[in-house]
């Protein structure tokens, strides 16, 4: 890294053509090391009913213990991942992992996965998609798949057709980050199978002393209403917060307050026995 700093404080101007493909060869190849050699990691948080606090599923979240870098942001992981061209090498390996978590682990629970849009605009990823859970014996109407904020972006009808494969199997979509700053994600559900709307956590924030914010959060509570929706809440971190949503009319909640993002081993203490047991991992 130091090295190809240097060279691009060297060279410059022209030459930057170059450097940036040493830039992306290195990408590449710290991705291609992250996934082969087990520097990838999946953490778990529980998404809960309002009311009892009892956990209603999990949404799968990406760790990369960078060896230089420590701990690397999933974000930025996943940028890295899609300038290497290994995104859907990434998305699969998160699915395939949270199929192994879901079957072997947690066999009643249903896990949430965030996927890109990258991923699902292409039709042998869905192909892909089939043979994880035929191998893992993971039921696809166990996975929910989160489309993001860069979904939103997207015309809708190049994953339409994935989408609608998916579903057919039984997997379920949330419109993840509704009401952030990059979000026009309501509109998608005109074209989109979607059955949940997630609220983005910086809306939530707001809601303590933001009245537009409150005012959002219950016109999301009523169309899912009225659309047979369901909603969930994120990045709750207080009782108030907590209080305030329930109150607004959200039944399932997730952030600090309950729980943070935790590893397999934390949640289910036999889990490095069992996964080695059955995957050799
Ligand atoms: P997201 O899908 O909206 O995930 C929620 C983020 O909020 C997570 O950050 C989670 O750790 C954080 N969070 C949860 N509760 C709280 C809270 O109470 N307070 C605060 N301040 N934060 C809370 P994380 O894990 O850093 O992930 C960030 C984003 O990266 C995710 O946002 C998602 O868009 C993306 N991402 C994460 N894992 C994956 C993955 O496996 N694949 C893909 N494609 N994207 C992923
Ligand atoms: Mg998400
Ligand atoms: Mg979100
Ligand atoms: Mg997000």
């Amino acid at each position: 890294r130091a090295d190809t700093a240097m060279y691009r404080i060297k060279k410059g101007g022209k030459a930057g053509m170059s450097i940036f493909r040493i830039e992306d060869q290195q990408a590449e190849l710290d991705m291609r090391q992250a996934l082969q050699g087990g520097e990838l990691q999946l953490y778990f948080q529980p998404i809960v009913e309002a009311k009892s606090g009892a956990v209603s599923s999990y949404e799968a979240l990406l760790r990369w213990n960078h060896p230089e870098r420590g701990l690397v942001s999933p974000v930025e992981a996943i940028q890295a991942a899609e300038e290497a061209g290994l995104i859907e090498q990434v998305d699969l390996w998160v699915l395939r992992e949270a199929c192994f978590a879901q079957s072997i682990l947690m066999p009643q629970e249903r896990i949430h996965v965030n996927i890109t849009v990258k991923s699902l605009r292409d039709p042998y990823f869905v192909e892909l998609a089939a043979e994880v859970f035929a191998q893992t014996g993971c039921p696809p109407d166990k996975i929910e798949i989160e489309l993001n904020e860069t979904t939103q972006r997207l015309d809708a009808s190049h994953i339409l057709p994935q989408l609608v494969m998916l579903r057919e199997w039984g997997v379920t979509f949330s419109l993840d980050d509704l009401g952030s700053g990059s979000s026009s994600g309501i509109g998608l559900l005109q074209e989109l199978p979607v059955q949940t709307l997630k609220i983005d956590r910086a809306l939530i924030q707001n809601a303590s002393f933001n009245r537009v914010s409150r005012a959002m959060i219950r016109g999301v509570v009523a169309m899912a209403d009225e659309l047979g929706l369901s909603v969930i809440a994120e990045g709750v971190e207080t009782a108030e917060q907590r209080e305030l949503l329930m109150s607004l009319g959200c039944l399932k909640l997730q952030g600090y307050y309950f729980s943070r993002p935790q590893p397999l081993d934390r949640l289910r203490p036999n889990a490095g026995r069992l996964l080695q047991a059955c995957c050799g991992e």
